[in-house]
Protein backbone atom coordinates (compact mmCIF):
# COMPACT_ATOMS: atom_id res chain seq x y z
CA UNK A 1 0.00 0.00 0.00
CA UNK A 2 0.77 3.91 -0.20
CA UNK A 3 -0.20 4.81 3.72
CA UNK A 4 2.75 6.60 5.00
CA UNK A 5 3.83 5.80 8.56
CA UNK A 6 1.77 6.96 11.38
CA UNK A 7 5.32 8.64 12.69
CA UNK A 8 8.49 8.85 10.95
CA UNK A 9 11.48 10.76 12.09
CA UNK A 10 14.56 11.15 9.11
CA UNK A 11 18.16 12.49 10.29
CA UNK A 12 16.63 13.08 13.85
CA UNK A 13 18.91 14.70 16.21
CA UNK A 14 18.01 16.00 19.56
CA UNK A 15 20.28 16.64 23.20
CA UNK A 16 20.23 18.82 26.09
CA UNK A 17 21.79 21.84 25.67
CA UNK A 18 25.64 21.33 24.48
CA UNK A 19 25.34 17.71 25.04
CA UNK A 20 24.07 15.96 21.64
CA UNK A 21 21.90 12.56 22.23
CA UNK A 22 20.35 11.94 18.99
CA UNK A 23 22.14 11.31 15.67
CA UNK A 24 20.45 11.21 12.52
CA UNK A 25 18.09 8.80 13.30
CA UNK A 26 15.58 7.22 10.85
CA UNK A 27 12.50 5.64 12.84
CA UNK A 28 8.94 4.91 11.22
CA UNK A 29 5.69 2.84 12.67
CA UNK A 30 2.96 1.88 10.39
CA UNK A 31 -0.59 2.24 12.48
CA UNK A 32 -1.36 -0.58 14.69
CA UNK A 33 2.40 -1.78 14.58
CA UNK A 34 3.75 -2.54 17.93
CA UNK A 35 7.96 -1.24 17.82
CA UNK A 36 10.69 -2.39 20.32
CA UNK A 37 13.06 0.16 21.27
CA UNK A 38 16.00 -0.93 22.86
CA UNK A 39 19.62 -0.11 24.00
CA UNK A 40 21.79 -0.16 27.26
CA UNK A 41 21.06 2.50 29.72
CA UNK A 42 21.90 6.31 28.21
CA UNK A 43 21.35 5.26 24.95
CA UNK A 44 18.84 7.50 24.10
CA UNK A 45 15.81 5.42 23.70
CA UNK A 46 14.26 8.29 26.37
CA UNK A 47 15.21 10.90 24.53
CA UNK A 48 14.03 9.94 21.39
CA UNK A 49 10.47 9.50 23.11
CA UNK A 50 10.54 13.36 24.15
CA UNK A 51 12.08 14.80 21.30
CA UNK A 52 8.98 13.34 19.33
CA UNK A 53 6.51 14.31 21.78
CA UNK A 54 8.59 18.56 21.42
CA UNK A 55 10.11 17.97 25.10
CA UNK A 56 13.54 18.38 23.61
CA UNK A 57 14.74 21.18 21.03
CA UNK A 58 15.21 18.79 18.13
CA UNK A 59 15.21 19.30 14.00
CA UNK A 60 11.37 18.52 14.79
CA UNK A 61 11.00 19.85 10.40
CA UNK A 62 12.44 15.53 10.40
CA UNK A 63 9.24 14.51 11.86
CA UNK A 64 5.97 13.64 9.46
CA UNK A 65 2.80 12.40 11.28
CA UNK A 66 0.84 10.54 8.95
CA UNK A 67 3.43 11.99 6.20
CA UNK A 68 2.80 15.96 7.75
CA UNK A 69 5.25 17.60 8.84
CA UNK A 70 4.94 17.93 12.66
CA UNK A 71 6.58 21.84 12.66
CA UNK A 72 7.00 23.48 15.50
CA UNK A 73 4.25 21.52 17.80
CA UNK A 74 4.39 21.94 21.18
CA UNK A 75 3.91 19.17 23.56
CA UNK A 76 0.08 19.29 23.93
CA UNK A 77 -0.55 19.80 20.51
CA UNK A 78 1.29 16.42 19.88
CA UNK A 79 -1.27 15.14 22.40
CA UNK A 80 -4.46 16.96 19.99
CA UNK A 81 -2.70 15.33 16.88
CA UNK A 82 -2.75 11.55 18.52
CA UNK A 83 0.76 11.25 20.54
CA UNK A 84 0.72 10.02 24.03
CA UNK A 85 3.35 8.93 26.28
CA UNK A 86 3.22 6.50 28.78
CA UNK A 87 6.54 8.31 30.64
CA UNK A 88 9.14 6.21 32.73
CA UNK A 89 7.88 6.11 36.57
CA UNK A 90 3.88 6.58 35.35
CA UNK A 91 3.82 9.96 36.61
CA UNK A 92 0.06 10.04 37.83
CA UNK A 93 -1.74 12.75 39.99
CA UNK A 94 -0.65 11.39 43.92
CA UNK A 95 -3.96 12.40 45.64
CA UNK A 96 -6.43 11.76 43.37
CA UNK A 97 -8.04 8.67 42.50
CA UNK A 98 -8.01 6.26 40.04
CA UNK A 99 -10.90 7.24 38.29
CA UNK A 100 -9.58 11.26 38.80
CA UNK A 101 -6.06 10.59 36.92
CA UNK A 102 -8.57 8.96 34.10
CA UNK A 103 -10.95 11.97 34.13
CA UNK A 104 -7.76 14.67 33.69
CA UNK A 105 -6.90 12.73 30.27
CA UNK A 106 -10.97 12.10 28.71
CA UNK A 107 -11.40 16.13 28.83
CA UNK A 108 -7.96 16.20 26.70
CA UNK A 109 -9.09 13.03 24.39
CA UNK A 110 -12.41 14.92 23.59
CA UNK A 111 -10.31 17.45 21.16
CA UNK A 112 -9.14 14.40 18.98
CA UNK A 113 -12.67 13.98 17.64
CA UNK A 114 -13.83 10.54 17.88
CA UNK A 115 -13.24 8.85 21.18
CA UNK A 116 -12.51 5.42 20.52
CA UNK A 117 -11.24 5.11 23.93
CA UNK A 118 -13.71 5.37 27.52
CA UNK A 119 -13.21 4.72 30.86
CA UNK A 120 -15.41 1.45 30.44
CA UNK A 121 -13.45 -0.09 27.95
CA UNK A 122 -10.11 0.91 30.16
CA UNK A 123 -11.70 -1.11 32.80
CA UNK A 124 -12.73 -4.05 30.39
CA UNK A 125 -8.81 -3.87 29.73
CA UNK A 126 -7.19 -3.98 32.90
CA UNK A 127 -10.72 -5.62 35.17
CA UNK A 128 -8.16 -5.13 37.97
CA UNK A 129 -8.40 -1.22 37.77
CA UNK A 130 -12.43 -1.91 38.04
CA UNK A 131 -13.21 -2.24 41.39
CA UNK A 132 -10.85 0.65 42.93
CA UNK A 133 -12.29 3.93 41.22
CA UNK A 134 -12.09 5.73 44.07
CA UNK A 135 -8.81 4.64 45.58
CA UNK A 136 -6.13 7.26 45.77
CA UNK A 137 -3.50 6.06 43.33
CA UNK A 138 -0.16 6.16 45.94
CA UNK A 139 -2.64 2.98 47.61
CA UNK A 140 -2.10 0.96 44.57
CA UNK A 141 0.61 -1.54 43.69
CA UNK A 142 3.12 -0.42 41.17
CA UNK A 143 1.73 -2.56 38.45
CA UNK A 144 -1.91 -1.24 39.45
CA UNK A 145 -0.03 2.21 38.67
CA UNK A 146 1.04 1.04 35.52
CA UNK A 147 -2.11 0.25 34.50
CA UNK A 148 -3.73 3.63 35.32
CA UNK A 149 -0.81 5.47 33.15
CA UNK A 150 -1.55 2.94 29.97
CA UNK A 151 -5.49 3.89 30.52
CA UNK A 152 -4.66 7.57 31.55
CA UNK A 153 -2.83 7.65 28.24
CA UNK A 154 -5.37 5.68 26.38
CA UNK A 155 -8.24 8.39 26.86
CA UNK A 156 -6.30 10.76 24.94
CA UNK A 157 -7.52 8.55 21.84
CA UNK A 158 -3.63 8.43 20.79
CA UNK A 159 -2.69 6.92 17.32
CA UNK A 160 0.76 6.42 18.79
CA UNK A 161 1.56 5.46 22.11
CA UNK A 162 4.91 6.13 23.54
CA UNK A 163 5.83 3.48 26.52
CA UNK A 164 8.96 4.53 28.36
CA UNK A 165 10.05 1.29 30.11
CA UNK A 166 6.39 0.09 31.63
CA UNK A 167 7.78 -2.76 32.98
CA UNK A 168 10.69 -1.76 35.31
CA UNK A 169 10.80 -2.54 38.75
CA UNK A 170 7.34 -4.73 38.51
CA UNK A 171 6.36 -8.13 39.33
CA UNK A 172 6.71 -10.58 36.24
CA UNK A 173 2.62 -11.52 37.14
CA UNK A 174 2.16 -8.25 36.47
CA UNK A 175 4.21 -7.63 33.48
CA UNK A 176 2.42 -10.19 31.76
CA UNK A 177 -0.94 -8.87 32.34
CA UNK A 178 0.53 -5.34 31.58
CA UNK A 179 2.08 -6.84 27.99
CA UNK A 180 -1.09 -9.23 27.59
CA UNK A 181 -2.91 -5.64 26.71
CA UNK A 182 -1.25 -4.98 23.69
CA UNK A 183 -3.32 -6.53 21.30
CA UNK A 184 -6.20 -4.85 22.04
CA UNK A 185 -4.75 -1.64 21.78
CA UNK A 186 -3.22 -2.60 18.48
CA UNK A 187 -6.68 -3.70 17.66
CA UNK A 188 -8.04 -0.24 17.87
CA UNK A 189 -5.96 1.10 15.85
CA UNK A 190 -2.89 2.47 18.26
CA UNK A 191 -0.24 1.98 17.30
CA UNK A 192 2.67 1.50 20.13
CA UNK A 193 5.94 2.43 20.87
CA UNK A 194 7.73 0.14 23.83
CA UNK A 195 11.15 1.62 25.28
CA UNK A 196 12.48 -1.70 26.92
CA UNK A 197 15.56 -3.08 28.87
CA UNK A 198 14.46 -6.42 28.69
CA UNK A 199 14.66 -7.80 25.42
CA UNK A 200 13.18 -11.15 25.53
CA UNK A 201 10.20 -9.48 25.95
CA UNK A 202 11.19 -6.46 23.48
CA UNK A 203 11.21 -9.18 20.92
CA UNK A 204 8.32 -11.12 21.84
CA UNK A 205 6.07 -8.01 22.12
CA UNK A 206 7.13 -6.23 19.24
CA UNK A 207 6.45 -6.69 15.27
CA UNK A 208 9.72 -4.94 14.22
CA UNK A 209 12.54 -3.47 16.33
CA UNK A 210 15.40 -1.03 16.43
CA UNK A 211 18.23 -0.82 18.69
CA UNK A 212 19.97 2.33 19.34
CA UNK A 213 23.56 2.68 20.78
CA UNK A 214 25.26 6.19 21.59
CA UNK A 215 22.25 8.20 19.94
CA UNK A 216 22.82 5.94 16.74
CA UNK A 217 20.45 3.21 15.34
CA UNK A 218 22.78 0.15 15.05
CA UNK A 219 20.08 -2.03 13.69
CA UNK A 220 16.44 -2.58 12.94
CA UNK A 221 14.28 -5.43 11.48
CA UNK A 222 11.42 -8.38 11.66
CA UNK A 223 11.31 -8.69 15.48
CA UNK A 224 10.79 -12.73 14.50
CA UNK A 225 13.73 -12.38 12.20
CA UNK A 226 16.65 -10.47 13.70
CA UNK A 227 19.47 -13.06 14.96
CA UNK A 228 20.87 -13.01 18.54
CA UNK A 229 24.71 -12.39 17.63
CA UNK A 230 23.33 -8.86 15.78
CA UNK A 231 21.25 -7.93 18.82
CA UNK A 232 24.04 -8.26 21.24
CA UNK A 233 26.93 -6.33 18.64
CA UNK A 234 23.88 -3.71 18.05
CA UNK A 235 23.27 -3.08 21.63
CA UNK A 236 26.89 -3.21 23.33
CA UNK A 237 28.74 -2.36 20.06
CA UNK A 238 31.23 -5.13 20.01
CA UNK A 239 32.97 -6.81 17.31
P1 LIG B 1 17.73 4.81 30.42
O1 LIG B 1 17.43 3.39 30.35
O2 LIG B 1 18.84 5.13 31.39
O3 LIG B 1 16.53 5.71 30.55
P2 LIG B 1 17.92 5.84 27.72
O4 LIG B 1 18.34 5.01 26.56
O5 LIG B 1 16.48 6.19 27.83
O6 LIG B 1 18.42 5.13 29.02
P3 LIG B 1 18.33 8.65 27.68
O7 LIG B 1 17.63 8.95 28.97
O8 LIG B 1 17.62 8.94 26.44
O9 LIG B 1 18.79 7.14 27.69
O10 LIG B 1 19.72 9.41 27.72
C1 LIG B 1 20.55 9.56 26.58
C2 LIG B 1 21.75 10.41 26.95
O11 LIG B 1 21.30 11.72 27.28
C3 LIG B 1 22.53 9.91 28.14
O12 LIG B 1 23.90 10.14 27.89
C4 LIG B 1 22.05 10.77 29.27
O13 LIG B 1 23.06 10.94 30.24
C5 LIG B 1 21.74 12.08 28.59
N1 LIG B 1 20.65 12.79 29.27
C6 LIG B 1 19.41 12.31 29.52
N2 LIG B 1 18.65 13.23 30.12
C7 LIG B 1 19.42 14.33 30.28
C8 LIG B 1 19.21 15.63 30.84
N3 LIG B 1 18.04 15.97 31.36
N4 LIG B 1 20.24 16.49 30.80
C9 LIG B 1 21.42 16.13 30.26
N5 LIG B 1 21.69 14.94 29.71
C10 LIG B 1 20.71 14.04 29.72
Amino acid sequence: TTEPPILSTHGLCAGYGDFQALFSVDFEIMPGEVVALIGANGAGKSTLLKAVMGLLPSNREMIRHAGVPVGGSAPYQMVQNGFAMVPEGRRLFAGMTVEDNLLVAVDHGRKNGAAIWTMQRVFDLFPALASMRKRLVEKMSGGQQQMVAIGRALLSQPKVLLCDEISLGLAPKVIGEIYDSMPAITKAGTAVILVEQDVSRALAASNRLYCILEGRITLSGNSADVAREDIARAYFGAD
